[in-house]
This record gives structure tokens, sequence and C-alpha cells, in this order.
């Protein structure tokens, strides 16, 4: 049975995978497993469908025994599970005696990585823009690069290239190569067969691996790469990209949660400090205005802030503003004239009250505005007081038509 030729499945780490049968093989002896975080790439061999089975028999025991978390030696154990069944289905007379099959198995959880390999397929890290072999191959050309015997690049062409040194189905007393690492997030994860490395070299695949985005994308252009090569072999792709430490996610996440609290709390305070203090301004705030041509009580302030109204009629008058000096009608018609409170604000009508009353009496006699011939005291933006010239005092004894014409 061949592998799919994607996989997608929800995970923390993205990825992407695919095999292919290639151009000169009739079957794909390739099995792949995708499982999160299990990631596994099996080249089978032995021919006539027995290598596809026993690649198979082994991620189905990798799927079966791998732990649940980045465990090299957890990995390394369910590798040697994955190796006795391939043995144990060859007595059973599954598949065919010889018939075997590479493993590279890697497990990707955070920061954490864990591999198990055995045989020639491999496992790249792609760390900061440079592409590391994390594997070493089991084969004869690997030994032969070793000894100084024949440079890498005779490795490709060599006629023993396909001989393979360590397989699981072939011996009970082999064992995977194990690896722990730590990957940082952006680092991205590469597991093939041979068919890929093959007939693409190391600088290709880093150069497809740093400029493909999606990590399915990559893993097709790679296969890609291999079939336009020539896809002498079966072809199988997988690429994970490293999310980095778990840990510091959280830790991180936590720090922003917090900032965020901390700045929703200072808006609530700052806004609730906003409202305390302009409810207080309102409060301690009044103004006279013009209703019906008489004086009216505003409690607040005039105008908009921010197109709102921050003001109520407290009170209209019985004060005509015609009676008042032209000046302080027309400040009190233009909202100039503000008071501390509504208290003083009520105050000051009252003196105006009397004021008027003055004036009629006195407009009788010389036609002049107030006692002293001047309007009480206010003024825009402060508190307005009783002008102190406009009370009785003993130097200026009121006029007895001032207090008789008191109507208030
Ligand atoms: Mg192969």
């Amino acid at each position: 049975m061949t592998a799919p030729d994607h996989f997608h499945a929800s995970s923390e780490e993205a990825f992407g995978a695919r095999t292919d049968v290639g151009y000169t093989r009739a079957h794909n002896e390739d099995s792949l497993l995708v499982k999160p975080p299990l990631y596994a790439v099996c080249d089978g061999m032995g021919g006539h469908e027995a290598g596809e089975v026993a690649s198979e028999i082994a991620v189905e025991e990798l799927r079966r025994h791998a732990p649940a978390e980045p465990d090299a030696d957890a990995l390394g154990h369910a590798v040697d599970e994955a190796n006795l069944a391939i043995i144990r289905a060859v007595s059973e007379g599954i598949g065919r005696e010889g018939m075997g099959t590479t493993c590279t198995a890697a497990m990707l959880d955070g920061d954490r990585l864990a591999i198990a390999q055995c045989g020639d397929s491999r496992a790249y890290l792609l760390h900061a823009g440079t592409l590391q072999q994390l594997t070493r191959d089991h084969s004869l050309v690997a030994d032969l690069i070793e000894r100084g015997e024949i440079q890498p690049e005779e490795a490709r062409t060599h006629p023993w290239r396909s001989y393979i040194t360590r397989a699981l189905g072939l011996d009970p007393r082999i064992h995977a190569d194990l690896y722990e690492l730590a990957a940082d997030a952006g680092d991205r994860l590469m597991l093939c067969s041979d068919g890929l490395y093959s007939m693409v070299d190391d600088t290709e695949i880093c150069r497809i691996l740093t400029h493909t985005a999606d990590p399915q994308d990559a893993a097709d252009a790679l296969t890609e790469a291999a079939l336009a090569a020539g896809g002498n072999d079966n072809i199988s792709v997988i690429v994970v990209d490293a999310v980095g430490s778990k840990r510091r996610r959280r830790k991180l996440a936590r720090k922003t949660r917090v900032a965020a609290v901390t700045v929703i709390i200072g808006l609530v305070l700052i806004l609730g400090g906003a409202g305390f203090a302009l409810n207080w301004w309102m409060t301690n705030s009044a103004y006279l205005g013009e209703v019906d041509g008489n004086v009216a009580v505003y409690q607040g302030i005039p105008g908009q802030v921010l197109g709102m109204g921050y003001s109520h009629l407290d009170e209209v008058t019985d004060v005509p503003l015609d009676v008042l000096q032209p000046g302080t009608a027309a400040r009190i018609r233009q909202q100039e004239v503000r008071c501390e409170s509504l208290e003083a604000a009520r105050h000051l009508v009252n003196e105006y009250r009397m004021e008027a009353d003055l004036d009629q009496g006195a407009d009788g006699a010389d036609g002049a505005h107030g006692a002293d011939g001047t309007e009480p005291t206010s003024s825009s933006g402060a508190a307005a007081q009783p002008a102190s010239d406009a009370s009785p005092t003993p130097d200026t004894p009121p006029a007895p038509d001032a207090q008789s014409g008191q109507s208030a």
C-alpha cells in the first residue's frame, strides 16, 4: 500500500508532507507517518511489494508504540518494536524473506526534538538559514566517506550507493541511533528518503527550504525538484516548522495578558477619574443664561465637550434681562456669567433683582443703574461673589428706597 500523497492534520507545529513513486520504480515502497508530534519516513526494500509491506509495518508499530512526548529512548524502543514486528511478519509468511526498511522517526513538540534513526533516510534541521544533516547514514558510501576513501560528491554515483548497513527487519539485535536536540522557533525540521537527497544536493534543498514559507509548499517543491532531476527513486519528504519553547511562549502570553489587563485598568481609572472630575465640575459650576427674555440659572458648564452638553436648566427667574445693564444682559445672553455653585448663581440673581428694583425706584429720581452706578460683580470663568459695594455697610447706609423696594 502506498502512503497518501498529502497529509493534513491539526497541530501546533505547521507541517507538510509528500511522497511520490518517481519515474523509474513500479511501486512506492516508502511509507510516511504524520501524527504530530510524531513524524517518520520509512524506505522499504525487498522488491515485489515486500519493501512497502516492511515500511508499512514499521509506521504502524511506531504509531502504536511511540511515546506521547519527545523522548529519544522511548522512541528508540518503538523502533525496536517495529524491527521485531517485521521479523515476526516474515516468520508468519507476510511479505518476503529479506524485506526490510529504513526508519527515521522524529518527535517535535515545542522546543524538544527527539530522533531515532536506522538506515539511510535522513533528518535535517534548517536553523538560521543553515541546513544541518542531523542523522548519520547507515550505508556503505557513508562508511567510505568517513574513512576518506571517497569524496561526498562521489556518493551519488558510487556503484555501492544503494547498500545500507543497518535496517529494520533483518536483525533483532540492531537498534536505532538516538538524538535529542533543542529546536528554536523558526527552525525547520525535514525528514526524507534517499530519493530526495540522491537527486537534489544539499545546497538546493537549503535554498528551497529557506525560500518556501509554507511547509506543504516546501515538501511539494522538494519533491518536484527530485522529479525534475530524474526521479530515479521513490521520494518522500516531511517538513515541520518548530514553534519553539512552549514555556517561553506561555510566559510571553502571560506577560501580554498582564500588560493588557494593566492597560485596561489604567484606562478604567483614567476614564473613572475623568468622569469623577467632570461630575465634580458640573455639580460645582453654574452659569446664567436667557429663557424667554428672563434670567435663567443653569447647573453645569455652558457649551459642549466632545459633542455633549454637560448642563441642565435649574430655574427661570422673574428677572427680565432688559432691566439689567446692557453689558450684563449681553454677557448673560452669551452665557459668560459663571458662578461656583447654584447657590452663588441664585445669590447673584437676587442682587440683579435688587438692583432692578433699585433702578426702577431710582429711574424716577436720576435714571442711574445700581445704588452706586455699577452692576454687581461677576466674572467669566471665576466664581461670582456678591458685590461688596452692593451690600449695605456702616459707611454707605442703604437708601430707604432700596430697602423698601427689595422684592425677594
Ligand atoms: Mg529509497
